[in-house]
């Protein structure tokens, strides 16, 4: 048999047998394909309509198409979860409890809709009264907290804002997605 023949006899061995640890390794790769994406939501400007420091169930009205745009994510098989700035409460222009109550009504609100928010993060600090944190978006502690929790795949995200710091921790993050809507505004492309 000429060299040549040898070589081409040799490589195809070669590519069979590393097809074969391909195929090994599969249990590892299917690992890997389920880790969950996720959906990122700031709330206010997203979910409610913005006003200035929403703290009041009363003040807070849901944006047209937001349980419309979950539902969708939802069966899509993304985990839902809120990442909200609220220097309200270093401000105390609420309480931390008030927080809470709002958070609430709100993730009830959610449920009946048949929608399940997997967990929402907040950072209450604000850096003139409580110093830096990481967690106050544009960093991207809020998300980073979310990934190491839920084992969340950030590549494959999609995260949703109003404001340019929504999309700036995004980005540091490493959420592959990062879209920026009007304030209040659930574009329609993102409905269909
Ligand atoms: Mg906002
Ligand atoms: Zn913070």
């Amino acid at each position: 048999m000429p060299t040549s023949e040898k070589i081409c006899q040799l490589m195809s061995f070669i590519t069979i047998k590393s097809l074969f640890l391909q195929t090994d390794n599969k249990p590892e790769f299917t690992l890997q394909i389920m880790k969950p994406s996720a959906l990122f939501l700031d709330r206010d400007g997203v979910i409610n309509v913005e006003t200035n420091y929403v703290w009041r169930v009363e003040d807070f009205k849901f944006t047209e198409g937001i349980f419309k745009l979950c539902r969708k994510f939802q069966s899509a098989g993304y985990l839902i979860f809120v990442i909200t700035n609220q220097a309200g409460i270093s401000r105390e222009y609420y309480s931390e409890n008030d927080f809470f109550t709002l958070n609430k009504w709100m993730l009830n609100r959610f449920s009946e809709m048949g929608i399940t928010i997997t967990k929402v993060y907040y950072c209450p600090h604000h850096p003139e009264i409580t110093g830096p944190c990481d967690c106050r978006k544009p960093e991207p502690g809020m998300i980073k907290q979310a990934e190491n929790e839920f084992d969340i795949n950030l590549p494959d995200s999609v995260l949703i804002g109003d404001n340019i710091s929504d999309i700036t921790a995004g980005k540091n993050a490493g959420v592959g997605t990062n879209i920026l809507i009007q304030t209040n505004t659930i574009p329609e492309y993102l409905l269909i």
